[in-house]
């Protein structure tokens, strides 16, 4: 009888946006840092921290036999800027030793976003999977999940036997995927060897063309999900982080097979050459500020009219965002719109001083005191301080249904006497009606809803915004998916659509 196996547990989660200020290892610790057995027992628990896929592959190696679990370490930032060089090194010196400790090693699973990029090394995660092949050696197994906008290098793909993407965007399926990686795994220690095929597409698409129940995107998946049979084991379709600003930026497919080499690069030019030959569908529609405003009266003064949502993309902290910018809540209240829920501000100083006066009280609120940030501007507006609480939430329902989450000190403020405003001391979007609702502001009752996030808050509001009612606007902040807009300085040149005349073809 063999023993059984022996898989070390990792992770490193991280959307670098490129124009964003650097993620610290303050930011990491509040929002996600789990070590040893503390990692075990988070991704076993009801209510787990972890965003899905170690809590997938733990329950699906559970559930398929004997192993014995090594868990080493898992941070991640949300999106967030390049993560600082010097916690990178760190956390990566950490799971070395951890990974060291931990041998002999039967298959290491990692857990990785895979669009960061480090304040000096523009490819954190390949060196990531570099040092734990380095440490296991060329034949034990590493299967890693990713995000599906990782910005993916040759590197990353080079020393992972197998590497597995979200397919859904919002992203519901990061337990699914981390079960998948535990499948994955076991076939690998029977003693399965893969094939990869990696095609990256001079291809930069804005991030509200890359929902995954559409367009050329979705078909893309769909077609990859088709074609994973006979010798495939995965066809990973990867929309790309634009706003990483990075050298590994570009729409990419990564097809894993049996061994057989010809079937995954056949797999994977024909996807890649669909996603290339609609591309001319990946666009952003999005509307102007004075747009929406008009919309939204019209709703207010006829109350047979649904309420509506809109997305204020260009300020997603789930893309690196800063979650404060202003705009879209100052030309809100010079309209005079009421009945009018902002969720979620980003604003630590102005909720620790809600905080200090207490319920009930009322002042001048002025926002984003100390932000210096292009559209983070200051905006001074009488407050009342409705309710005020903790920030430890669980959702309620899509990406975070069922999972903790810390927003800091947070503080319901009704401004000018009629927009509900939440503030959060730690920096999220908004992924889930619980982000109001734990305050008790009833948000079957607005008649419109602006969140800050670019499409992942769909999956938490579905039940009550159908898509026509959900409007995506053009507002000022880091995530604009108005590339043209955008400095870019590190994607690889040419690409589509900056330089329309980039050409490419299969091979
Ligand atoms: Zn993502």
């Amino acid at each position: 009888m063999t023993a059984p196996p022996r898989i070390a547990l990792l992770g490193f989660m991280l959307e670098a946006n490129g124009f964003a200020p650097p993620a610290t290892e303050e930011e990491f610790r509040s929002k996600l840092w789990l070590q040893g057995e503390d990692l075990l027992t988070d991704v076993r628990s009801a209510t787990p921290r972890d965003p899905g896929g170690l809590v997938g592959f733990v329950a699906e190696m559970d559930a398929a036999g004997p192993w014995t679990p090594l868990p080493i370490a898992i941070t991640g930032a949300g999106a967030s800027g390049p993560v600082e060089q010097s916690f990178f090194d760190g956390f990566l010196a950490l799971l070395e030793a951890g990974l060291r400790a931990a041998l002999p090693l039967d298959g290491v699973y990692v857990e990785a976003h895979g669009a960061a990029s480090a304040t000096v090394d523009p490819d954190p995660e390949g060196v990531l999977y570099a040092m734990v092949r380095r440490v296991v050696g060329p034949d034990v197994p590493i299967v890693s999940t990713l995000d599906l906008h990782a910005n993916v290098s040759a590197e990353m793909v080079a020393h992972p036997d197998l590497l597995i993407a979200y397919r859904t965007n919002p992203h519901t399926d990061m337990r699914a995927r981390g079960q998948e990686a535990a499948v994955g795994m076991r076939e690998l220690l029977s003693g399965v060897k893969t094939a990869k095929a990696f095609i990256r597409l001079p291809l930069l698409p804005p991030s509200v063309a890359l929902l995954s129940d559409r367009g050329p995107y979705g078909a893309a998946i769909a077609r990859g999900q088709q074609l994973t049979t006979g010798p495939i084991i995965n066809v990973s379709v990867l929309g790309n982080f634009s706003l990483g600003d990075s050298p590994k930026n570009g729409m990419s497919v990564i097809v894993t097979s049996r061994g057989d080499q010809a079937a995954a690069q056949r797999v994977a030019t024909e996807i890649a050459t669909l996603l290339w030959d609609r591309r001319g569908e990946l666009v952003a529609n999005l509307m102007p500020i004075d747009t929406a405003v008009a919309r939204l009266k019209e709703v207010v003064a006829n109350p047979a009219m649904p309420p509506l949502l809109f997305a204020d993309v260009a300020d997603n902290p789930g893309g690196g965002g800063r979650g404060n910018t202003s705009a879209v809540l100052r030309a809100f209240l010079e309209a005079g719109i009421g009945d009018t829920g902002f969720a979620i501000h980003y604003d630590p100083t102005l909720a620790a001083e809600a905080h200090a006066l207490g319920q009930g009280a009322r002042f001048t609120a002025q926002l984003n005191r100390g932000e210096d940030f292009p559209g983070s501007d200051p905006l001074e507006v009488e407050a009342e301080v409705m309710a005020l609480s903790d920030g430890e939430i669980v959702g309620r329902r899509g990406m975070i249904a069922g999972r903790k989450q810390s927003l800091g000190p947070t503080a319901w403020l009704r401004l000018a006497g009629r927009i509900e405003v939440v503030f959060v001391s730690i920096r999220h979007q908004c992924l889930d009606t619980a982000m109001l609702e734990h305050l008790g502001i009833d948000v079957r009752a607005l008649r419109g809803i602006v969140v800050k996030s670019r499409g992942h808050f769909r999956a938490g509001f579905d039940d009550l915004f159908s898509d026509e009612r959900i409007l995506e606007i053009d507002g000022p902040g880091l995530v604009s998916p108005m590339l043209a807009r955008i400095p870019f300085r590190h994607v690889p040149r040419p690409i589509w659509p900056l330089d329309p005349a980039t050409e490419w073809s299969p091979g």
